[in-house]
């Protein structure tokens, strides 16, 4: 395995707007069955990512963080989309409940804010991005770092 891929794809943005650039890349390329993993703390723009790249997808209706529903579809884009929101679940026994396996294992493409409050429902090839802010870098100064979980040798149980 080389080494890049084991430290992640790492991108500096300096706005919303490049965020939402990444984003769209990368929905554009995105394939049935992905799960795309998004983590960094409130106000990190893991909403901001989720919109660029539901656009990238193809998707034109507005989306917005399913905080009070944990998940939103949509499906006018080139693939399904569902969005989850996991920051209030309850318990991961909710997860059951909603029926995420349908979505997780389906023909779309899931992106999951706060995917590790849900860690072990993860499959291993879900892919990760993780942003990042760091004040001495300015405010709108985000780090946004992409890894396969599967190959990232990470055990983010510890952090
Ligand atoms: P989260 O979903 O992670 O809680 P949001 O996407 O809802 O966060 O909010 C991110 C906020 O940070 C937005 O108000 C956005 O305009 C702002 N922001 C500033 N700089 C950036 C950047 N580089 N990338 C993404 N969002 C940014
Ligand atoms: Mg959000």
């Amino acid at each position: 395995m080389d080494e890049e891929r084991f430290k992640g794809i790492v991108r500096e943005t300096n706005g919303p707007q490049e965020t939402s650039e990444l984003a769209f890349w990368l929905g554009q390329q995105a394939q049935a069955g992905q799960i795309y993993c998004l983590d960094g703390e409130l106000g990190a723009g893991k909403t901001v990512f989720a919109q660029g790249f539901a656009a990238g997808l193809g998707v034109d209706e507005p989306v917005n963080s399913p905080t009070f529903t944990i998940i939103q579809q949509y499906e006018k884009g080139r693939l399904p989309l569902y969005h989850f929101d996991v920051y209030r679940l309850g318990s991961v026994e909710e997860m059951d409940e909603i029926g995420y396996e349908d979505y997780f294992y389906g023909e779309g493409v899931c992106l999951v804010e706060w995917s590790g409050l849900i860690e072990e429902l993860l499959p291993e090839d879900a892919i990760q991005i993780q942003i990042e802010k760091n004040p001495d870098k300015g405010f709108d100064y985000r780090k946004i770092t992409l890894y396969s979980r599967q190959f990232s040798g990470v055990d983010r149980r510890k952090e």
